[in-house]
């Protein structure tokens, strides 16, 4: 059995920690205290420490490099393998101790860009954004109007994306590019998804979206 550890014993590495969100205490501005007559009086807002902190954590790089002292991996009935360290940091405001191998980085900017991704999870879209996105009407080369509508999204690029799901089957979606004149094309999904003729059936609204991206950067 093959070990894929991404680390060896000895090795330096980046790691990340969540942190609580600290801000300055809006009652003295930061400082810890304020004047009252004369006299410098401790915030009790703060307890002078000019901090407060958010129960909400974001995700940091730590600072100081870590050393990996042991491997520690898990392998899976199915053939998986799940690789955690135990390493040491001379951060000594943190207890870091163990990590996991995703959280451990060869360089800075790998490290600085998980904590990027933790902190600005990107909302998966949904066809209702597509639809969202369209634009509302056009008027054809034949004067009819037609209109961004559920199932039907008309894009700026000349292009209308037609989403079909059958009432029988709960998952499927099959997906169909007009343009604006309603005429369907085939040539165009055929041959960039694999195996359809020209329509493409979805399983999940993840993958009608994947289409739906496709056909507005076109
Ligand atoms: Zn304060």
């Amino acid at each position: 059995m093959e070990l894929r550890n991404k680390f060896n014993v000895g090795d330096e590495a980046y790691t990340v920690i969540r942190k609580p969100i600290q801000y300055d205490c809006p009652v003295c501005d930061g400082t810890g205290k304020f004047n009252h007559n004369g006299y410098n009086v401790k915030c009790p807002h703060c307890c002078g420490t000019g901090k407060l902190t958010d129960k909400k954590t974001l995700w940091n790089v730590v600072e100081e490099k870590v050393t990996i002292g042991s491997i520690r991996v898990n392998i899976h009935s199915n053939n998986g393998q799940s690789i955690k360290y135990k390493v040491y940091c001379k951060n000594v405001l943190y207890t870091i101790n163990s990590r996991p191998e995703s959280q451990l980085f060869l360089t800075i900017e790998e490290a600085e860009k998980f904590c990027y991704d933790g902190n600005n999870p990107i909302k998966s879209k949904t066809i209702k954004d597509y639809i969202a996105d369209g634009v509302p009407f056009v008027i054809n080369s034949m004067n009819e109007r037609r209109e961004t509508r559920e199932g039907s999204i008309i894009f700026p690029n000349g292009w209308v994306a037609s989403i079909v799901k059958p009432t029988n089957s709960p998952k499927q979606y099959t997906v169909a590019i007009f343009d604006y004149d309603g005429y369907l094309n085939l040539e165009i999904l055929r041959k960039h998804f694999d195996n359809n003729d020209g329509v493409v059936i979805c399983n999940t609204e993840d993958e009608v979206c994947k289409v739906l991206e496709y056909i507005k950067n076109l």
